[in-house]
Formats: C-alpha cells, structure tokens, sequence
C-alpha cells in the first residue's frame, strides 16, 4: 500500500474564485503549499495579482492573479482562456467568492414591543436589492464558474469543485436572512450536482466555515471603537465550544482532504469547520 499524502496535488492546475480575500488567500496557500498551480480568479484583480505574487515568493508555487466577474459568463470564459494559455487544463474548482450585504442585515436580532414601531431596522426595512445582491453573489455566482470552469474536467472525466457554504445554511442567523438562505442554496446544489456529474468523474463537495473574522462580517461581531468584541460576537464565541473564533488557517486541512484523491469516493457532502458550533445546541 502507497504512503497516504497529498502527492496527488502537485502539479495540479486549480482555479479559486474570490481567492483574493481572507479565506480564500489560506486556502491558496494550503493549496501551493502542496505544490498546486493556482489562478487566483478574482473581481479585484491588483489585490489578486499582489496575493499571488507573495504566496509564489513564500512558496515557490505557481500562483497567478487573472480577473474575472463570477456573474458574468463572459468575463468567466475569458479568464477560462488565460488560465489555460498560462497554467494548462483545469482540474480543480473552488467556488469562494461570496458574501453578505448590510442592505440585506436586519438593525435588530428580533422584533419586540419595544422595538416593533421602528420598523426600518426590522424584516421589514430590508432592501430587496440586498436580496438579489446576496443571492447573486452566493449562488449564481457558484453556478456560473462552475458551468465555465468545469468543461475540462468533463473532458478528462475527473474533477473536483469545492463549494464554500456556511453554518448558517443550516440554521439561519438572526440578522443575515439573505446570506443564510444563499447559503443554504449552496448546501442543496453541491448535492444536486454530486449527482449530476457522479458518472462522468467530477466531484462535488463544500466546506461550512464555522465563525472567522473577515471583512465581510467584521462590523457585525466586533465592537470598531473598543476593539472587543460586540455582544453578537462574544454570543458567537460562547456557542462555539473551542471557545474562540477560526484562523483562516483552519480550513487548510480540509481543503486539501476534499480536492486530493485521498476522498475519491466523497461526493455530495458539506463538511463544518467551525470549533463545534454546529454540534452545540446551546445548552
Ligand atoms: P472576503 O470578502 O475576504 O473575500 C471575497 C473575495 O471575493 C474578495 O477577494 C472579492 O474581491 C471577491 N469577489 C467579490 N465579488 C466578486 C465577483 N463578483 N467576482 C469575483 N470575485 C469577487 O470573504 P471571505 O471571508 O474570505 O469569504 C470567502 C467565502 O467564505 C465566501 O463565500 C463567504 O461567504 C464564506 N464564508 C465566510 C465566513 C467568514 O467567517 N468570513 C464564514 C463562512 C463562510
């Protein structure tokens, strides 16, 4: 029997969508760690290219920034043509462009008597356009990378696409009920798709990253003027049984366990990384 590593990964050409931002700059560098060709495909296209360039100096992998709008096809093939002109065919997905929008965000957790005659910071205050925002970002946003950046693989019958979901697709967060249905949305397509493309090798699997401080989330856990966190945030804390907040190096392992062979026959999950949230039923 052959040593269990991640060998399998050298060598692999991977396209990371929204690989510029906090999440996905780690999981770049879990991935070039093992030796993987990785284009950072990203809307912010100096951020991706400066990403890139550090995690090849740090590395010595083979990382590119190439720009790109998840929702748009167009800009989606054309980068789909770069990458393959520098890096080679495809054989690897991560679908991480995603996130919230405070015109999506409820002012308050709940609605009470106290709080119900200032309707605006309450269900009711929320702005339709921060719903076809969050809807857009999070799930055609997975959708269309994958239509576009998965033709290689089904070619070569085999690849990987890796989903990135979240804790609250499996119980909504108060505040966020955009962002918590889009989510769950990604839950319900990677095992749509699992199915669909079972037969023709590609698999389909997704993360939930439990609670890590980025820039989409920042000012709903942490207090900006003391530093500490908001009463949300210490919330959060308390209902993660490690106790703390994730690094985004936490979803490294992951990552790599669902993008090498060493999974080849997982298909159609979404695996939490969160401390133990999701186990937790507050009590
Ligand atoms: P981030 O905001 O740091 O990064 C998102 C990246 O996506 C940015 O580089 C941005 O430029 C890029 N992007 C935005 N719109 C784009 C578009 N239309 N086309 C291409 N690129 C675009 O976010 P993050 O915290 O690193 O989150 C990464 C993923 O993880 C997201 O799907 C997010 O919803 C999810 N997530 C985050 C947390 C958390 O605690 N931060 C928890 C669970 C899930």
């Amino acid at each position: 029997m052959k040593p269990i590593s991640f060998n399998d990964l050298n060598g692999k050409v991977c396209v990371i969508t929204g690989g510029a931002g906090v999440l996905g700059s780690s999981m770049v560098r879990g991935m070039a760690s093992v030796g993987m060709k990785v284009a950072i495909a990203d809307i912010n296209k100096e951020i991706a290219d400066k990403v890139a360039a550090e995690i090849s100096k740090e590395t010595g992998a083979t990382v590119i920034g190439v720009e790109t709008n998840v929702l748009d096809k167009e800009s989606l093939k054309k980068a789909k043509i770069e990458i393959n002109d520098k890096l080679g065919e495809i054989e690897i997905l991560v679908n991480g462009a995603g996130g919230n929008s405070p015109q999506a965000t409820t002012k308050v957790e709940e609605m009470t008597e106290d709080n119900m005659d200032k309707l605006e910071d309450t269900f009711y205050g929320l702005q339709i356009e921060g719903f076809d925002k969050v809807f857009a970002l999070n799930f055609k946003g997975t959708l269309l990378p994958t239509m576009v950046f998965t033709k290689d693989m089904l070619k070569n019958k085999k690849g990987v696409v890796l989903n990135i979901s979240s804790m609250n697709s499996y119980k909504p967060l108060t505040k966020i009920p955009a962002y918590s249905a889009a989510k769950a949305s990604i839950n319900n397509f990677t095992e749509w798709l699992s199915v669909h493309l079972a037969k023709v090798g590609i698999r389909v699997n997704a993360i939930a990253p439990g609670f890590f401080i980025t820039n989409q989330n920042r000012f709903l856990v942490m207090d900006e003027k003391t530093g500490n966190y908001s009463p949300r945030g210490q919330k959060i804390v308390n209902n993660t049984p490690m106790g703390k907040f994730g690094e985004p190096e936490h979803l490294q392992g992951t990552t790599l366990f669902l993008l090498s062979d060493i999974s080849d026959f997982i298909t159609g999950i979404v695996i939490p990384v969160d401390g133990g949230y999701s186990a937790f039923g507050g009590v």
